[in-house]
């Protein structure tokens, strides 16, 4: 493919419509890395999810802009790429950085789809026309969690994600299970909250009839939620242990998880991903494509990778409109009635971005050329 003439980088501050709270803290606001390839009056549009602090991942904005800006562009620039599904193997030099990675990547993809005039999706391999949508919900005061755990399954979301932590979780479980039809997916998301210590509680929760228990162990844990498996009627999600095609397969191997929460930007962008969607597909695993507070452009690139055949699971692809308002892309990412989101069919991820967002929320603007 013919290389982009310049990659710009542009670092936003996106104010959140709710806090959102996890087990590891509270952020009202998320920055985020939008990055621009052009090429003869097109642009291909990818995200950096990174967030400011190192808490979900080590990276954050400023460590993927070094990093794209020092080493992944030149290393770009220098290269004779075929296609984007090259970029893991050129940046394999570059150790960890996923985010900063699939920033990039993504960026070549959509540049590449509007090239070609074909939606992102069908680069990616796409056999869907929807996607099931789930949506997360974060720690909040009981009442306020309960009217949004009534309210999204009213609105027709296809599972409710509860986030937990030590000291939140059967409460907030029970009450939910009360409000919800019977057989509903329900799922909990621990954030790597809980120790091998816990096992006999995380064997209480067995009573909720979860969907499955997500990262309830550190992230570096694989034997030990091998070991925690075993004993859990609750089948295993593994979430942040899945960094690398490697540590899925060594996951799915050891049997530490019977579901894998693919987020693309994790993982180090859509080939990593589909990889890994291959390989759990192959071992009978379902999968399913998280986000991490995306704005629209990262989400549109989920949306496109999670109409693969083996993402079996509903995802964490809400609307944008739940986290942003208003977002960066002109046509903003919609949930139909039926929990469903729509595939697009206009060129690369389907949208365009607003320029008035983006120089309203822009905080510092990087140019990298060959
Ligand atoms: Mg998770």
């Amino acid at each position: 493919m013919k290389l982009p003439t310049r990659i710009v980088l542009h670092v936003l501050h996106m104010p959140l419509r709710f806090p959102f709270e996890t087990s590891f803290g509270r952020v009202t606001q998320q920055e985020t890395i939008l990055v621009e390839a052009e090429d003869d009056g097109l642009s291909g549009w990818g995200e950096v999810p990174a967030s400011a602090q190192p808490h979900y991942s080590s990276e954050t904005v400023v460590t993927a802009a070094y990093v794209i800006r020092d080493f992944l562009a030149p290393a770009l620039f220098a290269s004779r790429l075929r296609t984007p599904a090259d970029c893991p193997a050129l940046f394999h030099r570059v150790r960890g950085h996923a985010m900063a990675k699939a920033g990039l990547e993504t960026a070549l993809w959509d540049l590449e789809a509007r090239r070609r005039g074909v939606p992102v999706a069908k680069l990616y391999g796409a056999t869907r026309k929807f996607i099931e949508s789930g949506v997360s919900l974060g720690i909040d005061p009981m009442g306020l969690l309960m009217k949004r755990v009534e309210d999204f399954a009213a609105k027709g979301y296809r599972r409710i994600k509860l986030k937990i932590k030590p000291g939140w979780d059967g409460k907030p479980l029970a009450e939910a299970r009360k409000r919800l039809p019977a057989g509903f997916p329900l799922t909990a998301d621990a954030n790597a909250a809980y120790t091998p210590a816990h096992t006999a509680h995380l064997r209480r929760l067995d009573r909720f009839r979860l969907d499955y228990l997500e990262q309830p162990l550190g992230h570096e844990d694989l034997a030990d939620h091998a070991a925690l498996a075993k004993v859990l009627r609750t089948p295993i999600c593994l979430d942040e242990s899945i960094t690398s095609a490697d540590l899925a397969r060594n996951a799915v191997r050891m049997k530490a998880c019977r579901v894998v929460n693919i987020k693309p930007s994790r993982v180090g962008g859509p080939t990593k991903a589909i990889e890994i969607h291959d390989l759990c597909r192959k071992a009978g695993i379902p999968v399913w494509c998280g986000g991490l507070l995306e704005s629209g452009v990262g989400r549109l690139h989920n949306v496109a990778i999670a109409a693969l055949p083996g993402f079996t699971k509903p995802g964490d692809l809400s609307g944008s409109d739940r986290y942003y308002s208003p977002d960066v892309i002109d046509e903003p990412v919609a949930v139909a009635p039926d929990g469903t989101i729509a595939l697009r069919s206009r060129p690369g991820i389907g949208a365009d971005v607003r320029q008035d967002v983006l120089r309203r929320r822009r905080r510092e603007r990087i140019v990298l050329k060959p």
